[in-house]
């Protein structure tokens, strides 16, 4: 069959929400349904919802399952690819060695494919996003946490073990922040959306600036990492300054990349990632003073071009990458 003409069940299985799509193998997305993940309702709980989920889609669409290609889920958490198994999940508590791609399989009778859904959306990348036709590739994805894929040759490179890829815990920073991880310093204690939020309260603590911008009735709690990035964008100095430090590391970080890897491109995605020019760009700069001359002249830094369907497309891909 023509790749393009696949019907593929897509479910982007993340802590919060749970995305389950119906997606054309030309990552048409034809219908997506949204619900909660509510994970402490235990694993069983979540797997029937999911699997009623798709049966809903099938019977709204009325599909049979005989056409659909296969159940590709992109899950937040470490997965064991090789056996199909989510080793460990920290936004999914209680699921710990699950053989997901098992269970799913054979409850449906449909061909189950599972991934990472940070190396999904690298693969996402690959067949719907800006990497089409690139096969050396670095997407990071900068959000509540920093994740990335490395793309070698057409694949996803996974290392021996298939834990490759840790971007985010590279250690930037000697005795720097503390990292969900244990190490200090790592690229996400520094610069993803958890690490500004951080930064700006403690700046504010420190400064004794409780009425900086009227956030949330002064609740400093509350402020998000895009709170920040629009006071940075409308001259808050305190934001700039913020902004400024996360983007100077996150520049160090793509830079180490650059000359690591020697990519074609990197690719950045992630909710952080679309403050665009005032933490994007200067990281690029900085990338690219620290990147040796040969990788810094080849490298094409772009962001993600998949928006808010990346997770259902990079599950989608799923379908392609393992066929
Ligand atoms: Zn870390």
């Amino acid at each position: 069959m023509d790749k393009s003409e696949k019907l593929i069940l897509a479910v982007d299985l993340g802590g919060t929400k749970m995305r389950a799509a119906l997606v054309k193998g030309n990552g048409e997305i034809l219908q997506v349904i949204n619900r909660k993940t509510s994970a402490e309702k235990g694993v069983k709980d979540l797997l029937d919802r999911l699997v009623n989920s798709l049966n809903e889609i099938l019977a709204q669409n009325n599909i049979d399952r005989g056409v659909i290609d296969s159940i590709s889920i992109a899950i937040a958490g470490a997965v064991d690819v090789n056996r199909g198994v989510l080793t460990a999940s920290p936004n999914l508590s209680g699921w710990v060695n699950i053989p997901l791609k098992q269970i799913i399989n054979d409850t449906t009778g449909i061909k189950t494919h599972i991934e990472n859904d940070v190396n999904a959306a690298a693969i996402g990348e690959y067949y719907f996003g800006n990497a089409g036709n690139v096969k050396h590739f670095v997407f990071i994805a900068v959000g509540t946490g920093i994740g990335g894929g490395i793309f070698i040759d057409g694949k996803l490179y996974g290392g021996f073990d298939g834990s490759a890829g840790e971007i985010g815990h590279m250690i930037i920073k000697e005795n720097g922040p503390k990292c969900g991880c244990g190490n200090r310093g790592c690229l996400e204690a520094l610069c993803s959306g958890t690490a500004i939020e951080r930064e700006i309260r403690t700046l504010i603590r420190k400064k004794n600036l409780a009425k900086w911008v009227d956030f949330n009735e002064n609740n400093i709690e509350l402020i998000t990492a895009r709170d920040v990035g629009e006071a940075a964008q409308n001259g808050d100095e305190l934001a700039k300054k913020v902004i400024d430090k996360a983007a100077y590391y996150l520049g160090i970080g793509m830079g180490n990349i650059i000359n690591i890897v020697n990519p074609q491109m990197i690719i950045s995605g992630g909710g952080v990632s679309r403050m665009g020019d005032i933490l994007i760009k200067p990281a690029i700069e900085t990338a690219l003073n620290i990147a040796f001359e040969l990788p810094g002249n080849t490298v094409r830094m772009v962001p993600s071009s998949l928006g808010h369907n990346a997770g259902i497309l990079g599950a989608a891909a799923l379908a392609h990458y393992n066929s």
